[in-house]
């Protein structure tokens, strides 16, 4: 019971060390792009637009972006829309430029052989879907490493045939730095999705811990309060009758006085899993204090409430909870026309009082009233 419920500091630092995270994984694609182009830029042909102007020209801009990306100056969401903003205008003129400026012949050779390592880049890929990080990580060096193999015994056929080209030579060593640095930003993002995922996980721990009574697994206090207030605004909106029945342990005190605090709450435990036998889907048990329990029956009217309370109070006594004879009082109440959840919980409570004065180990219900919402 000593759980703390609700940790909102511990999600902020998670969503914390996500945003730096992306910011770093950013830089770093930054840094290889800046790199890869700078290598096509000194190994280029002459005559080639793409790689003399408009890759630099994009280069430069994420450039000088860099210094933008540290701190906390410029939101996370434009640095994400920069960053698509000039990689999708490069890639655009790129096209543009093969469609209509290129040589047509040797551009559809490269096309080609490029296409091939499209398709490793994909299995790459497909590693970190398959895998988790590491693993993913290991089958994308393999790949990796494979082809470079490949590309090498392909490039020493073509020397001993006299056919090699210093044109061949830089075209798969740009292939390979792309490839690597791919792996690299996959391997980046899949940490990340990995952190998401924990947070994920962590929020709805902690949305389960706030919302339960950790000794008897019941609805708490608060979660309750939510859910009657929800189901009378629903009952007063559709005119459809709602009721709560209150329960008390009677001579709850002998219990812990006679065998321990200990005891106790395993009876309490065990009593809430006896009285969660005795209800329907929809009806909410909860624990509404130390061995109250508050029950919320939506489509309940006050004569339905007096017998599924009086099934639980039966239940209950037969149950012997902890091997003990136990029994409850219940005080049972519907909503009234206009009435706020507040007062239904205070006429349940005042009829729970009426059977504790009354003899203890019955169920009473509040006195209907004129205006209560019809069955
Ligand atoms: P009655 O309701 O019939 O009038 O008598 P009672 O003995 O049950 O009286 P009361 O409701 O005033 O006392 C409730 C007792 O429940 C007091 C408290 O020590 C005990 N209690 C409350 N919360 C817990 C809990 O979490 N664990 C245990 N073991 N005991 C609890
Ligand atoms: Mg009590
Ligand atoms: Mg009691």
């Amino acid at each position: 019971m000593t759980e703390p419920v609700a940790q909102p500091d511990e999600l902020a630092r998670i969503a914390d060390a996500l945003e730096v995270t992306k910011r770093r994984a950013y830089q770093l694609a930054v840094a290889l792009i800046v790199l890869v182009v700078g290598f096509n830029f000194a190994t280029r042909e002459s005559g080639d637009v793409v790689l003399t102007y408009v890759y630099p020209v994009g280069a430069a801009l994420l450039l000088a972006a860099l210094p933008l990306m540290r701190g906390r100056r410029v939101p996370l969401r434009v640095i994400e829309w920069g960053l698509l903003g000039v990689g999708a205008s490069v890639v655009l003129v790129g096209l543009v430029d093969l469609l209509f400026v290129a040589e047509p012949f040797a551009e559809q050779l490269l096309g080609l052989t490029g296409a091939q390592y499209w398709a490793m880049n994909l299995l790459m890929l497909f590693g970190f879907v398959m895998f988790d990080r590491q693993p993913g990580l290991r089958f994308g060096v393999a790949v990796l490493g494979v082809s470079l193999l490949l590309a090498v015994v392909a490039l020493g056929l073509q020397r001993t045939a006299g056919t090699l080209t210093t044109q061949m030579v830089v075209y798969l060593v740009r292939v390979h730095v792309f490839m690597a640095m791919l792996l690299v930003v996959v391997y980046l993002v899949a940490g990340l999705r990995e952190q998401l995922h924990r947070a994920i996980e962590r929020v709805e721990l902690l949305r389960t811990r706030a919302l339960t009574d950790p000794l008897t697994g019941l609805a708490n206090r608060y979660a309750t309060e939510e859910r009657l207030q929800a189901e009378a605004r629903e009952a007063l909106r559709r005119a459809r009758p709602l009721a709560v029945a209150l329960l008390d342990i009677d001579h709850f005190k002998q219990v812990n006085d006679e065998l321990g605090h200990d005891v106790g709450d395993q009876v309490l435990s065990a009593t809430a899993r006896l009285l969660r036998t005795c209800l329907r889907g929809r009806d909410l048990a909860a624990r509404w204090g130390g061995e109250e329990f508050l029950v919320v029956l939506p489509e309940t009217s006050l004569e339905q409430a007096r017998v599924i309370a009086e099934r639980c109070r039966r239940t209950i006594a037969a149950g012997r909870p902890g091997n003990r004879s136990l029994t409850v009082t219940v005080g049972v109440a519907q909503l009234q026309l206009d009435e706020e959840p507040g007062s239904l919980i205070r006429r349940a409570d005042m009829a729970l009082y009426e059977g504790k004065r009354t003899g203890r180990d019955r169920v009473v219900a509040a006195p209907p009233s004129v205006s209560a919402l019809p069955a």
